[in-house]
């Protein structure tokens, strides 16, 4: 091989490693491009999970069943960038606008999107982007509204409501938004069934188990509650606390069951005697507590508490072959705008000596201050 030769195969090796080299740089250039979009889509995936894990922390710490919803729809507003966002909840035999970002005076038109939302599409269980055909023909679309997502709430066996959307932009809510949303939605899902359990447990742990009455746990709050009003609104109350008196003979004689009947039916009548502003507990034992709210004139009250005492002594209840009757006292205290008390506690004692001064004149009476 002459050197002439040799040159030109070392030529045409050269070219066919510059030609590979070249691919191999291409490949890796598009490989390289590949890797950064994919690394891009999961920086991405990684913002919105810990977006969702913000969101979840933060509206499962939310316990206020009512509050929730104006929290949840607020944020997905800010998340999503959307227009518009209303709630609606399904309440088993139609739905409800729970909250909208409309304004008020706008906020009827949703009630059309609900219609058809609860009527044509509550069998979807996943975010659904509502197409501009479904758009012109179901829903009553107004000016500048172009495009809408309708994202459902539900469980496995429970319709919890329906998130919708609306943005001027014409094909806002894409398919990725609407996977976004998916997952956003089990996490308010989970956040709601929380909440709305706890609230139940809450309102569970207010009531007394034997009369249905409010509880000691409630009474205490709602006497803080007054004290407030009083001082800072000038709004008067009056405490008066009824005791039945020598309970303890009707235990003994005729046992504790005939006593919880009693109980039971004293409840009934005070609850039957004031008005639906008036707050009725019972403290505990044969202890029940009237909170009469923003009451001016203490006589009127006074003749209640009289009318409820006479209508106590006049009730009979009969167990087994036995017609029982019980008188109650009643020690009241009037929390006027020139009341000297500073806390509830001070008020309760000032209630307790009352009762106690009503018992020591002989029971079957109303003692009531004026504070
Ligand atoms: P007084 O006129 O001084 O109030 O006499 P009293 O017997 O009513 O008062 P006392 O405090 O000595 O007794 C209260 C009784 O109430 C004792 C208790 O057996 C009864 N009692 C408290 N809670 C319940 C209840 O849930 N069911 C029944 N049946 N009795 C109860
Ligand atoms: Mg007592
Ligand atoms: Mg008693």
């Amino acid at each position: 091989m002459n050197r002439q030769n040799c040159d030109v195969k070392k030529c045409k090796l050269l070219k066919e490693a510059n030609d590979r080299l070249n691919s191999y740089q291409l490949c890796a250039e598009k490989s390289l491009q590949d890797l950064s979009a994919l690394n891009t889509l999961y920086e991405q995936r990684v913002n919105e999970l810990s977006t969702i894990i913000n969101i979840f922390e933060y509206i499962n710490s939310v316990k206020d069943y009512k509050n929730l919803f104006s929290i949840i729809n607020d944020m997905l507003l800010g998340v999503l960038g959307a227009s518009t966002c209303t709630i609606f909840t399904y309440q088993g035999d139609g739905y409800r606008v729970e909250v909208s970002s409309l304004p008020r005076k706008k906020a009827p038109v949703m009630d059309s999107v609900g219609n058809v939302l609860f009527e044509k599409y509550l069998q979807r269980k996943e975010a659904f982007i509502i197409t501009e055909s479904e758009f012109r023909e179901d829903f009553n679309v107004r000016d500048g509204i172009n495009s809408a997502v309708a994202v459902p709430l539900a469980g496995k066996n429970e319709m919890f409501g329906i998130i919708y959307m609306e943005h001027t932009k014409k094909d806002y809510f894409l398919e990725e938004r609407c996977r976004y949303l998916n997952t956003l939605a089990i996490a308010i899902r989970l956040s709601l069934e929380n909440a709305r359990l706890y609230s139940r447990l809450e309102e569970m742990a207010y009531f007394d188990g034997l009369t249905g009455l409010y509880n000691r746990m409630f009474f205490n709050k709602e006497i803080d509650n007054c004290m407030g009003n009083l001082k800072k609104l000038g709004l008067p109350f009056t405490l008066a606390i009824l005791d039945l008196d020598h309970f303890k003979n009707v235990n003994d004689t005729y046992g504790h069951l005939c006593g919880d009947i009693v109980l039971k039916r004293v409840a009934d009548i005070v609850m039957n005697e004031v008005r639906r502003e008036d707050l009725v507990c019972r403290c505990g034992g044969e202890e029940f507590a009237i909170v009469f709210r923003n009451t001016r004139d203490t006589e009127s009250i006074y003749n209640r508490l009289e009318h409820i005492r006479k209508k106590i002594s006049e009730a009979v209840v009969r167990y087994q072959d036995s017609e029982i009757s019980v008188t109650c006292s009643f020690g009241a205290v009037s929390c006027t705008l020139n009341c000297k008390k500073n806390s509830s506690e001070d008020v309760m004692r000032a209630a307790d000596e009352a009762l106690y001064r009503a018992k020591g004149e002989g029971r079957n009476r109303v003692c009531m201050i004026i504070s």
